[in-house]
């Protein structure tokens, strides 16, 4: 692999799920609260073992059209080369969400012949451990069977398991394409 790299992001999940909370706090290492329905393509430089990559992270709102040829969705996979799948741990629908969208993104990414790309499994707001309803073996399993990397986190109090996640993605990437 080259000594720089640059990638392009999508984080995706079901609305209020914590993608922005998420996102900002890689990017500032702050938990802000509110976020209001930010669409935006954000920058950011991580050095992951002494090499400086360059992530392109787009956070947008949730959309169900999952159409492969005309939705925003079928862009963002298009665009993406790894994706971040975020569910709350307190919010079953969102998971369910989430199991869509493993498949919905690897069904695209065939029909649109553009190869394998990593996608990473977040189960976010583990802090509310009093609210669970997504027990952490689901996310487990999940990952098992769909062969992703599973994180729990918190974008509320925790920065070092989010910074894991992206950290966990580019590594994947690299994986992937060992020589590019
Ligand atoms: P998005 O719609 O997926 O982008 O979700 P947001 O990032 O806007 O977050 C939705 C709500 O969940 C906001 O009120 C956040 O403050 C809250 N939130 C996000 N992440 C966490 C977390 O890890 N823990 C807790 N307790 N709340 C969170
Ligand atoms: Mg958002």
């Amino acid at each position: 692999m080259d000594l720089t790299m640059d990638a392009n992001i999508a984080v995706l999940g079901k609305e209020s799920v914590g993608k922005s909370a998420l996102t900002v706090r890689l990017l500032t290492r702050r938990f802000i609260g509110e976020y209001g329905d930010i669409q935006s393509v954000y920058s950011h430089s991580l050095a992951v073992d002494g090499r400086e990559i360059t992530l392109n992270i787009w956070d947008s709102p949730y959309s169900q059209d999952f159409c492969v040829e005309t939705s925003l969705f079928a862009k963002k996979v298009r665009w993406a080369d790894g994706y971040v799948l975020v569910y709350s741990i307190c919010d079953r629908a969102s998971f369910n969400t989430v199991c869509r969208l493993v498949h919905a993104i690897k069904s695209a990414r065939d029909y649109l012949d553009a190869g394998k790309a990593p996608i990473i499994i977040v189960g976010n707001k583990r802090d509310l451990h009093h609210r669970r309803t997504v027990p952490s073996e689901e996310g487990r399993l999940l990952a098992l069977k769909t062969d992703c990397p599973f994180y729990e986190v918190s974008a509320a109090e925790n920065y070092h398991g989010v910074l894991m996640v992206f950290h966990g993605l580019v590594g994947r990437m690299r994986d992937a394409k060992p020589h590019a």
